[in-house]
């Protein structure tokens, strides 16, 4: 018998009526061959009662709170909505039974707010299953060996619902948001922006990590080393969403893929600090490196670095421009900070060695006359630079040039 887990989002779960709609989900699974697995968020978003951000609100600037504190208070979202989706799931005469996340055998470290998961022991959830009881899992959280709460990092209940499954080995883990999967680029900007079919982990992995808010990315993560199956889909839709699989990118498992479709999405991040950095002519040896491990050392994490021998440019969070200009300061070392900057990347496994990409992304920019500030590549992505105003246009420009908006054939 096959495991199905199925995660309901906050905005899923947030009423009485959209947890009905969740409680048919639940039952439509629970008519079929496969055993099912829930797992939920906190019910809606900041304002709404029980929601992580309105919980934290409650204790905004007592930043005396130790976060295993904070953790306890947070923790109770996810249980709150387990209990009341339970609730909902009982009028269908469903046999459910709702745990915690450290009762479903979520094993974690104690770093509390950001914890990471060291094992799950499936031995509960299988025993249920094997009951023909229905868990109803508070996600997003989990328990040290000793038995305190902790919690997963915002988003974390993606984590939770990939770590059961891989746990469980699950044949596929469907998470339910209010958005019918995962789209070619933000329609905000991109109005006829597609929802990608299939994809590979690494695709999923780096859109979410260069500014799409689709998935935690802890959960790729996870997902990608257990191989589990991830179905990001709409609760108010019939839609099929995104399946993210194991050879289901651009670049198929054989290695072959169609030039013309090699780009999976483009994403965006925008306000980043830029920097460029020159040393002092008395210290024209080593300024890299002394530079790179005062920053490190104050907890400064840069992105986008372009190094020179006489200058480099880098970019922070803007967050981090305070603590960036001072460590700058103290150096000695010359700098111009510009806060307008904007990212913009174009994701796809298949562009890996396929020349002519490059040639293509520099065709979208100049037919648009769009400035090119800084530019970055890996083995699936291109990252560009630009101002912030530049933003949109690019994403456009590129989703045109790349044919995001056509309908891929797959074979
Ligand atoms: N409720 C938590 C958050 O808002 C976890 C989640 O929704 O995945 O971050
Ligand atoms: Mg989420």
């Amino acid at each position: 018998m096959a495991i199905v887990i199925q995660k309901f989002g906050g905005t899923s779960v947030r009423d009485s009526s959209r947890r009905d709609i969740v409680a048919e989900w639940v039952y439509k699974a629970s008519q079929s061959k496969d055993q099912v697995v829930v797992v939920v968020s906190a019910m809606g978003r900041r304002g709404d009662a029980y929601a992580t951000d309105t919980l934290l609100d409650l204790i905004a600037g007592k930043d005396q709170t130790p976060a295993q504190e904070r953790d306890l208070l947070v923790s109770c979202g996810e249980i709150i909505s387990a209990v009341i989706l339970a609730s909902h799931l009982r009028d269908f005469a469903l046999n459910v039974r709702v745990l915690t996340g450290g009762e479903a055998g979520v094993i974690t470290d104690d770093t509390f707010g950001d914890a990471r998961i060291l094992e799950v022991e499936p031995k509960v959830l299988q025993s249920l299953l094997a009951e023909g009881v229905i868990p109803v899992v508070a996600g997003f959280q989990g328990r040290t060996a000793d038995g305190r709460m902790t919690t997963l990092g915002r988003g974390g209940s993606d984590t939770t619902a990939v770590a059961l499954g891989a746990a469980l080995q699950a044949s596929v883990v469907d998470i339910f948001t209010d958005v019918d999967g995962i789209k070619t680029a933000d329609p905000r900007i991109v109005p006829d922006a597609r929802t990608i079919a299939e994809m590979d982990y690494e695709e999923i992995f780096q859109l979410a990590n260069l500014g799409a808010r689709v998935i935690h990315p802890r959960a790729v993560e996870i997902g990608r080393q257990f191989g589990v199956p991830i179905r990001v889909r709409s609760t108010f839709s019939e839609s099929t969403g995104t399946l993210i699989a194991p050879g289901h990118g651009t670049l198929d498992p054989w290695g072959h893929r169609d030039p013309d479709h090699a780009v999976t999405g483009i994403t965006q991040l925008d306000h980043l600090m830029q920097f460029k950095v020159t040393p002092p002519s008395s210290m024209l040896k080593d300024w890299a490196y002394h530079l790179f491990m005062s920053l490190g050392d104050n907890g400064v994490s840069v992105d986008l670095i372009n190094l020179f021998p006489d200058r480099v440019y880098f970019c922070v969070p803007p967050e981090k421009t305070q603590i960036t200009q001072d460590t700058l300061k103290n150096m000695g070392y010359a700098f111009e900070a510009y806060d307008d900057r904007a990212k913009v990347s174009i994701v796809g496994s298949a562009i890996q060695g396929l020349p002519g990409v490059v040639g293509r992304v520099m065709a979208a920019m100049a037919q648009s006359d769009i400035e090119i500030l800084q530019s970055a590549d890996s083995h699936s992505t291109i990252t560009l630079l630009l101002h912030r105003h530049s933003m949109e246009k690019a994403v456009y420009a590129l989703h045109r040039q790349f044919h995001l908006d056509e309908e891929v054939p797959r074979t």
